[in-house]
């Protein structure tokens, strides 16, 4: 599977390993001096997922600001480098064969958080935890829900990232966008949003999120950590600690629950090479170590094909394979 949004050209077609290498590091000098951006070539992944899994991503960059960020895509665009963005890493299976062309990852410029009365405005890569303390700091409810999600706010857009009855949706009144193709900025109202279960607008376009503007309410500071405590235990009780996961593997069917469907299959426990269905929780996949992707694709089929024989039920991925294919 290539890349979301490549269109599997080889951008480097015909030349050879050695060369590549040389290509690839002129590329990230040539974005360091031009563009000003953080720029490495051949960076492993598995330092930047939750999984710990993943090949070297030809580029990996991060842009400071705005500025930077619009002529770096603009700069891709006019070479022809399929990108990939990416949050906190905490919801992608990268591929043991890294992936072809850049990895942007939004930096220190995208990561403020501002409260002003009941609205919070936070750049992209704010990481949802710290919004969602916040908030419970500054006596605002809505983001309890979020306390437990280890993503980023634009991870979250992207996913409309949910949990305990809430979702970023819910919230989110103004995302600020940059279109893919054309590099125009927008502030989308959440109606334009449209957000789904695990989806919204940004998933549909591949558009950028810049930030976002957050409604929340008024409520105890009290009432609310005490919620957010309520939840974080019931994680620590429900989901698996200390072994790298990505969340989820698979999204809950209608009316069900994927772990519970995979519980009932039987399949807890099982392990292809370093990866293992959690023994504490159906749906996640823990890495024992040594996991490769291509381990956990190959247990995510057995997943499937158990579950779909005895309930018939074709469970789907919510985690993103990325990179090229195993
Ligand atoms: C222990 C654990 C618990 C979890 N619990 C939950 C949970 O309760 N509920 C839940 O919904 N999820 C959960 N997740 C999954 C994950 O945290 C969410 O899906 C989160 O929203 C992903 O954000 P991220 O920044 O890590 O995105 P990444 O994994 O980096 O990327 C995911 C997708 O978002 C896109 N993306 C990231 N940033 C941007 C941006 N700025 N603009 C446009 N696209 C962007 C990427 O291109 C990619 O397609 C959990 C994960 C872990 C590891």
């Amino acid at each position: 599977m290539n890349q979301r949004g490549n269109p599997g050209i080889d951008w480097i077609a015909g030349a050879g390993v050695r060369e590549v290498k040389l290509i690839l590091e002129e590329i990230a000098e040539e974005i360091r001096k031009k563009l000003g951006c953080k720029a490495k070539s051949r960076e492993p992944m598995w330092r930047h997922t939750s999984f710990r899994i993943g090949g070297p991503a030809e580029l990996y960059i991060e842009p400071r600001d705005e500025e930077e960020l619009v002529k770096l895509l603009a700069y891709l665009r006019e070479k022809g480098i399929p990108y990939l963005v990416m949050g906190n890493g905490t919801n992608l299976l990268v591929s043991d064969a890294g992936i072809e062309g850049a990895v942007v990852h939004l930096g220190d410029g995208f990561k403020e958080i501002r409260i002003d009365g009941s609205i919070i405005r936070a750049g992209a890569a704010a990481p949802l935890i710290r919004v969602a303390r916040e908030a419970a700091g500054a006596g605002l409810s809505g983001l309890e829900f979020a306390g437990g999600i280890p993503g980023s706010l634009g991870g979250a857009l992207y996913m409309n990232a949910g949990a305990h009855g809430g979702d970023i949706s819910k919230v989110a009144s103004r995302a600020r966008v940059i279109h893919r193709e054309s590099g125009r900025i927008e502030e989308l109202a959440s109606g334009a949003l449209e957000f789904g279960y695990r989806s919204s607008l940004l998933r549909k376009r591949g558009y950028v999120a810049l930030g976002a503007e957050l409604v929340l309410a008024r409520g105890g500071p009290e009432e609310i950590r005490a919620r957010m405590d309520g939840y974080a235990k019931k994680r620590r009780a429900t989901q698996p600690q200390g072994a790298p996961n990505a969340g989820s593997i698979f999204r809950n069917p209608p009316g069900q629950a994927a772990g519970r469907l995979i519980e009932e299959a039987g399949a807890k426990g099982m392990a292809v090479g370093g990866a293992e269905v959690s023994r504490v929780h159906a749906n996640f996949i823990v890495n024992r170590g040594q996991a490769t992707a291509c381990d956990v694709l190959k247990l995510i089929e057995r997943m499937q094909a158990l579950v779909e024989e005895r309930y018939g039920v074709k469970l789907e991925p919510e985690i993103e394979f990325v990179g090229r294919p195993c």
